[in-house]
Parts: C-alpha cells; sequence; structure tokens
C-alpha cells in the first residue's frame, strides 16, 4: 500500500512518545550532561597516539613511518620525523615523531590511519566533547595532546586493547627468541693451539732461554 511505511514509522513512533509516560525502556533520552549513555565499546570519534610506560615522550609507540600521512584522505596528518633515534618503551632506538600533528576540524574519523598503521601506535579516542572558540589553533592538535596512555586504551576499548597487547607481547618474545639463537649460533673465539713443546697459548710471546739459562 502507498505510504505504508510512513504510517508505520508514525505509529512506532507514537507508540514510544506516549509509552514514555508509562515505561522507562521507552524513554530513550536522558538529562545530559549530568545523565549520560553508556558508551559502547566500537564507538570512535578521533585518533590518537598510543604511548607505553609513565613517559609520553619515550613511550609514544610512532616511529614517524609517514605510512598514516600518506593514507589519510583529507590529508589532516602532519608529521615531521626526528633525524636522530631514542630507546622505545622497550629500549630499541627508534625514530620518533619531532612535530605530530592532526587537524581534527578536517578529520572525518575514518580510522584509515589506524588500520594502516603497523606499529599499533594510533587508534580512535571517543571523547566528543570537544568544542573550542579558537577553530584554527584550537583544533590543530599537537603530539602533546593526542598522547594517551595505553591504560587509556584499554579503558575506552578493552577487547581490542587486550588483543593488541598480545600481539605485541608475541612479537616482543618472538624478536627476543631470535636475537638470542643468533648470539647463541656465533661460533666462540677458537683458543690457539699449543706448539710442539706442549707451551700454551702465549708461548711464542715468551723469550726463548739462552744456551746458559738452560
Ligand atoms: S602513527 Fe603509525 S603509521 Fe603513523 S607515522 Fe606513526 S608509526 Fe607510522
Ligand atoms: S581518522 Fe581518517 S581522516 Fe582522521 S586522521 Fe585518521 S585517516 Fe585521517
Amino acid at each position: 500500500m502507498f505510504g505504508e511505511g510512513i504510517l508505520k514509522g508514525l505509529a512506532e513512533t507514537a507508540r514510544n512518545f506516549l509509552g514514555s509516560y508509562v515505561s522507562k525502556k521507552r524513554l530513550t533520552t536522558v538529562q545530559y550532561p549530568e545523565q549520560r549513555l553508556p558508551q559502547i565499546e566500537a564507538y570512535r570519534n578521533f585518533p590518537f597516539l598510543v604511548y607505553d610506560g609513565d613517559d609520553w615522550q619515550q613511550g609514544l609507540r610512532c616511529v614517524s613511518c609517514f605510512i598514516c600521512e600518506k593514507e589519510c584522505p583529507p590529508k589532516c596528518i602532519i608529521i615531521e620525523k626526528s633525524t636522530d633515534k631514542k630507546p622505545d618503551a622497550v629500549g630499541k632506538l627508534q625514530f620518533y615523531p619531532k612535530v605530530f600533528n592532526i587537524d581534527v576540524s578536517v578529520c572525518m574519523s575514518c580510522q584509515i590511519c589506524v588500520e594502516v598503521c603497523p606499529f599499533d601506535a594510533i587508534k580512535m579516542d571517543t571523547d566528543f566533547e570537544l568544542s573550542s572558540t579558537d577553530r584554527f589553533s584550537g583544533l590543530l592538535w599537537d603530539k602533546k595532546h593526542l598522547a594517551k596512555s595505553n591504560e587509556h586504551y584499554h579503558k575506552i576499548h578493552p577487547t581490542e586493547a587486550a588483543a593488541v597487547d598480545a600481539q605485541l607481547a608475541a612479537e616482543r618474545a618472538k624478536i627476543a627468541a631470535k636475537t638470542k639463537a643468533t648470539a647463541e649460533a656465533k661460533p666462540a673465539t677458537p683458543t690457539p693451539p699449543a706448539n710442539a713443546n706442549g707451551a700454551g697459548p702465549n708461548a711464542a710471546n715468551q723469550p726463548v732461554p739462552t744456551a746458559t739459562e738452560k
């Protein structure tokens, strides 16, 4: 029947409107900001940079590889790579972003930067109370603003963060095992053979005894 869908929609709206006076289940709004609805785990807004440990500068996982900057559709990521290396959270020397900015007034929350990052260094945040009176610098976030701890990541996306931690731990264990195996496979420094007189390895450096000494 023509218009059946519209009538069904209006009936559902009326049912919810009138039902909300008698049933809390039909009351889908809350008194924000005093009351807040729980966020679902898959909710996402803008990206943030994950760091491990307590020091956000040293613990940043980002190694400034530029992949996210290249892949970001509206080109709102700006990275400047360091010229030196510094130890990351596990002590490995890495390049780091000297500058890492995201213009969130341009970002469209597509999550492509997260998908392409090979280091699990950038993830999507859930914060939505971001209004600013400064249209320009207020929405251009630098790396200090973007840096958030792995604990924060666990708080907002616990399932995903646990899977990432497990994967990173497995990768680190694999690297450690490989390093150990390489060190063990290296031949030990050979001991020079003893000479014909049965003297030790340093015999060649010893002065030859004179006839009177014999
Ligand atoms: S966030 Fe990831 S993809 Fe982007 S520069 Fe850093 S390491 Fe590379
Ligand atoms: S979420 Fe999308 S638009 Fe925003 S910074 Fe990442 S890639 Fe760019």
